[in-house]
């Protein structure tokens, strides 16, 4: 199987080449422009190998698109490269919407270019890797879940970038006939995850005792699914997902952003003690604007058509990956200078 990845040199890209790679023994191609939030060192345990190649293009460049399609060959494009940080697209907007919208479509239009020259049209597929913002807020009614039939609402111009781009992807298919699946993910953690999100900085913050910014009261609710369970998932999803179809991913873990802190202050209080608990450094800080109360997934599409079940649940793999942080500071330590909190203005806004 020969695969293409873009935005392999992010964060749940780079899971989903190491699982192509090491796991399934799949041929990739890693497309990423390395941006910020790209970076080479997370695809340190795939260089060399012989079934993967890397190439540094940006995804709204048209020409670049075509030529590595076309000379690559593959069986499956799977897409993830996009802007993803959702305090990013408040103060700069730009950018999601000329990578996550422009970007999809550019990339979308090579791939149909290729695909149409394809003998077996219908052994192609077009994986567009999307988030559960798409859908809004949830109330906190424990029935209110997220399903493939979820009218659209997203709140912030990230969410409402990767709608775009998912319809995009679903018209695609219905006017083209090309054989796209999308996928809609909850809030992912685990290993290689850039320092700004809310996990690795609170994680890196508490062990270097800096302050822990949260949000307003730390009431907002997250669905937390380890990102190895994604990368699994989307492969399943690539492999067997319907043409045409939705498939929304997520671990049935919902916590308050409040809990997620503490939980990761009493872990690193038990690998790495300190004098004082680590909870006395949590600060919260102004509210981000519009920001959704809550998100949770019904996976049960996936788990009853495809066969998929998360394999971490919170505990397991927040005590993981507190402890890859403490185990890889060869990984962190270069992205670190001003994610702190500060460069996001999270700090001077300490309430
Ligand atoms: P990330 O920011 O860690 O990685 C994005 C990657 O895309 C980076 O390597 C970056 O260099 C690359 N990229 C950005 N613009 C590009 C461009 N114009 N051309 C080529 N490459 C470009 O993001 P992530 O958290 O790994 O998310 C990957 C995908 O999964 C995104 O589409 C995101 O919307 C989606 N998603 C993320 C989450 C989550 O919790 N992180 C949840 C659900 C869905």
């Amino acid at each position: 199987m020969r695969v293409i990845v873009t935005g392999g040199a992010g964060f749940i890209g780079s899971a989903l080449v190491r699982h192509l790679v090491l796991e399934q023994g799949h041929e990739v191609l890693t497309i990423d422009a390395l941006t910020y939030a790209g970076n080479l060192a997370s695809l340190r345990a795939v260089e060399g190998h012989a079934n993967h190649r890397f190439l540094h293009a940006d995804i709204r460049d048209a020409a670049a698109m075509q030529a590595a399609i076309h000379d690559f060959r593959p069986d499956r494009i799977m897409h993830l490269a996009a802007e993803s940080h959702v305090d990013r697209s408040i103060t700069g907007a730009a950018d999601f919407i000329m990578t996550n919208v422009v970007g999809t479509f550019t990339l979308l239009e090579a791939a149909r270019d290729y695909w149409n020259g394809l003998e077996d049209k219908a052994a192609f597929r077009f994986l567009h890797v999307s988030t559960d913002e798409v859908y809004g807020s949830l109330s906190e009614d424990p029935q209110a879940l997220f399903r493939e039939n979820t009218p659209y609402d997203p709140s912030s111009p990230y969410s409402a970038s990767k709608a775009a781009s998912d319809h995009l992807a679903k018209a695609w298919h219905r006017t083209y006939g090309m054989p796209i699946v999308v996928s809609n993910c909850s809030n992912n953690y685990g290993p290689y995850h850039f320092p700004e999100k809310l996990i690795p900085l609170t994680i890196l913050n508490a062990l270097e005792g800096r302050e822990l910014p949260v949000y307003g009261a730390g009431e907002n609710i997250r669905d937390w699914l380890y990102v190895e369970d994604h990368a699994r998932a989307l492969d399943l999803i690539a492999e067997r997902g319907v043409p045409g179809e939705t498939y929304n991913v997520g671990g049935r873990n919902e916590r308050r952003n409040i809990d997620v802190v503490r939980r990761i202050c009493q872990v690193l209080d038990r690998l790495v003690p300190t004098p004082r608990p680590r909870e006395e450094l949590i600060r919260f800080v102004t509210d981000r604007p519009g920001h959704d109360a809550r998100y949770a997934i019904d996976a049960s599409r996936l788990e009853n058509e495809l066969g998929w079940r998360a394999r971490e649940d919170f505990d397991s793999g927040i005590e993981k990956t507190v402890q890859w942080y403490l185990d890889n500071g060869w990984w962190w330590r270069p992205l670190r200078d001003g994610y702190g909190g500060e460069r996001l203005g999270l700090l001077e806004k300490t309430a």
